[in-house]
Order: structure tokens, then C-alpha cells, then sequence
């Protein structure tokens, strides 16, 4: 997915690297930016008729029925991230950018500097997706407690 690149700068002072930051737009409902916790990657998400969102929705509105839709969504999206394919399994994906140099999460962005569109991966579920539905469900419980 081609998404529109912004300039920043890593705000930690020994580093101050420039880095193009993806902002999806105001319209862009159930589409994600996600970054992995060591900088290196950035991906996209759309969580619209992705069969994923569907069943990881359906495992934690059961569980966190106190909860209201909103802060339901923050919870989807946080396991989103955590189930995702990856190559490193203590890299895991937020919905937070960081520095790849220094790992600081970027925090500011410079909406007046438009650096262009740049093409994102989509965010995969490939080892998630081979597991049973008990497995899947057992899964995100545990992450839940964590
Ligand atoms: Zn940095």
C-alpha cells in the first residue's frame, strides 16, 4: 500500500535522525500504520474483511465485555500487533513508530513537510492463521494476561 511519508526527527538529542514517518489520512477508516519495536520495519494493516480482525474481535469482546467499544478496538489492535508474522519472535508490532537507529518512539511529526508516498507491506498472519480455532483462542488469553 502506497501511504504519504512526513519528515521527522528522533527527538533523543545523541541521535536526531531523519526519518520518514507514513500518516494514513483522516478517511482511511480500519486501515493501520504499524511499526516493529526495533524501528527496522514498517507495515500496513487494514483491518476491514480481514478474517484475523474478525475472529481476534470476536475472542476479546467475549473477554472484555466491560469494556466499551472504543477501548475494545485499542485492545484488537494492540493483539494485532503481537500476532503478526515476524522473523524475530521478541519483535513484535505497535501501532508506534521508533527510530531505527536508536530505537526512541517517534513522537512528533511535521505535518508541513510532505516527503512524498512511499509502498508499505501488509501486515501478514500467516503462523497465526495455521493454528486451530482452541489454539488461536488459548493465544490471545495469553496475551492478554501478559
Ligand atoms: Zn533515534
Amino acid at each position: 500500500m502506497k501511504v504519504a511519508t512526513f519528515k521527522s526527527k528522533c527527538h533523543n538529542s545523541t541521535c536526531q535522525l531523519d526519518i520518514y514517518v507514513p500518516v494514513l489520512s483522516d478517511f482511511s477508516y480500519g486501515e493501520f500504520i504499524y511499526g516493529s519495536i526495533d524501528g527496522k520495519l514498517i507495515k500496513y494493516y487494514c483491518g476491514l474483511g480481514c478474517k484475523t480482525w474478525e475472529f481476534v474481535d470476536t475472542v476479546v469482546s467475549e473477554i472484555c465485555k466491560d469494556k466499551n467499544r472504543r477501548e475494545q478496538g485499542a485492545v484488537i489492535q494492540k493483539i494485532i500487533g503481537l500476532i503478526a508474522d515476524r522473523d524475530d519472535k521478541d519483535i513484535y508490532f505497535t501501532r508506534n513508530i521508533y527510530c531505527p537507529k536508536c530505537q526512541t518512539q517517534i513522537k512528533s511529526i511535521n505535518f508541513d513537510m510532505k516527503t512524498g508516498l512511499q509502498e508499505y507491506p501488509d501486515l501478514t498472519f500467516t503462523d497465526f492463521e495455521r493454528m486451530n480455532q482452541l489454539d488461536k483462542k488459548n493465544r490471545i488469553h495469553e496475551l492478554l494476561r501478559q
